[in-house]
């Protein structure tokens, strides 16, 4: 498959395919981001164009990861976060929330953007008493992530882990088994280990997140967006904590929530489970 071609060498020029969308630039374009080219920013304006709301998901999606992080670092001691589908550089990245509530909070990050990994020094600003490490593969080579040294160095497999999978399993589809590849991530991790998930929804307007899918599918990117059912399979053996697995609004909500928007506005259903 095209994504198991060899990466290039350490220090190797990184091809950037600023011809072509890629889901980090064109995210980073609807949260007003400056890391994207014009092929991303086509995309994003068809994406509002067929979908007027399409800046709203990834806000909000955003601040949902800012509670979970703040939620597991402060109500339940988590010190190390495994966070894959990182995204360019947004701040607060997860690090810096850890951090702010425990500075010896250790994260490791995954992507297989190569221009998320041409920003990774901005993800590598760990406080001196943590540390932060970034590795640059597919979520689909579980193996390489799990085995990669790089993450047992920074990852102490004795104790509790989040997974974080923010806003990435809507770009694997069916075909490539996503749900194994939630169940054997989810298996290398110690007990009292945690998996945080949001992912977008074909519940409220199905129609608008087709033509969505369908001008990444132009573009040779899958998305594919999900039923709520289908998203709490992800959490299948876990228990969810409270309040399971809602709009993401919904979960835990402060003041920074846009308490205006609704249900088919935000789209992205999001939770966390603790594995015993
Ligand atoms: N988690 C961040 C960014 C979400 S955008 C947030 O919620 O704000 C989705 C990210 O997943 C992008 O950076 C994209 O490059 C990454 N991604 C998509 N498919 C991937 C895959 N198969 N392996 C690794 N990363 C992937």
């Amino acid at each position: 498959a095209e994504w198991m071609k060899a990466k290039p060498a350490e220090g190797a020029p990184i091809d950037l395919q600023t011809d072509r969308p890629h889901p980090a630039r064109v995210y980073d374009f609807l949260l007003g981001g400056k890391d994207n080219f014009p092929a991303d920013r086509a995309a994003g304006e068809a994406g509002l164009k067929a979908n007027p709301n399409s800046r709203i998901p990834p806000r909000e999606n955003r601040k949902f990861l800012r509670r979970v992080v703040e939620h597991l670092a402060a109500e339940h001691g988590v010190r190390q976060f495994l966070d894959i589908g990182t995204g360019i550089p947004t701040s607060p990245n997860v690090h810096e929330v850890a951090q702010a509530v425990a500075p010896e909070s250790r994260i490791v990050y995954v992507d297989n953007d190569p221009i998320v990994l041409a920003h990774a020094r901005a993800l590598l600003t760990s406080k001196p008493e943590g540390r932060t490490e970034y590795i640059d593969a597919d979520l689909r080579d579980v193996d390489r992530i799990v085995g990669s040294e790089r993450l047992r160095e920074v990852i102490d497999f004795d104790q509790p882990v989040a997974l974080m999978l923010i806003a990435i399993m809507h770009f694997v589809g069916d075909a490539d088994r996503p749900y194994e590849i939630v169940s054997r991530l989810v298996d290398a991790l110690p007990s009292g280990s945690f998996l945080a998930l949001s992912h977008l929804t074909s519940d409220f307007d199905a129609a608008a997140w087709a033509r969505v899918a369908e001008i990444y599918a132009k573009q040779g990117v899958t998305m594919q967006v999900r039923p709520h059912d289908d998203i709490a399979r992800f959490f299948t053996g876990l228990e969810l904590l409270e309040p399971g697995l809602p709009i993401v609004t919904k979960w835990r909500p402060d003041a920074d929530v846009d308490a205006d928007a609704t249900d088919t506005q935000v789209a992205v259903y999001g939770g966390v489970a603790r594995k015993a």
